[in-house]
């Protein structure tokens, strides 16, 4: 019994040092937290009003804008009714 106390103290120990160590030999100023995550984002259809991926939307350069539709019918039915 006091043996497997032992070595899970030594394999504690073990990992500690090691994770100690793997974090110093990584580089500093390596920020991994910059991911380009726009297609998960969630947008709004101008003209039906539901939230999609925009990913699976219907983009549209229009008059310098970019939008974005949850689909081509949605899409032309924004360029049927210019807003204003
Ligand atoms: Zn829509």
């Amino acid at each position: 019994m006091k043996l497997i106390l032992l070595i899970i103290i030594v394999y504690l120990a073990y990992r500690a040092v090691k994770s100690w160590v793997m974090r110093n030999l990584q580089a500093p100023g390596q920020n991994d937290s910059r991911h380009p995550r726009i297609d998960d984002v969630m947008v709004q259809d101008p003209v039906c009003g539901i939230y999609f991926p925009r990913r699976e939307g219907v983009e549209l350069r229009h008059g310098g804008q970019t939008f974005v539709f949850c689909s081509t019918a949605c899409r032309d039915r924004f360029l049927e009714k210019p807003k204003g």
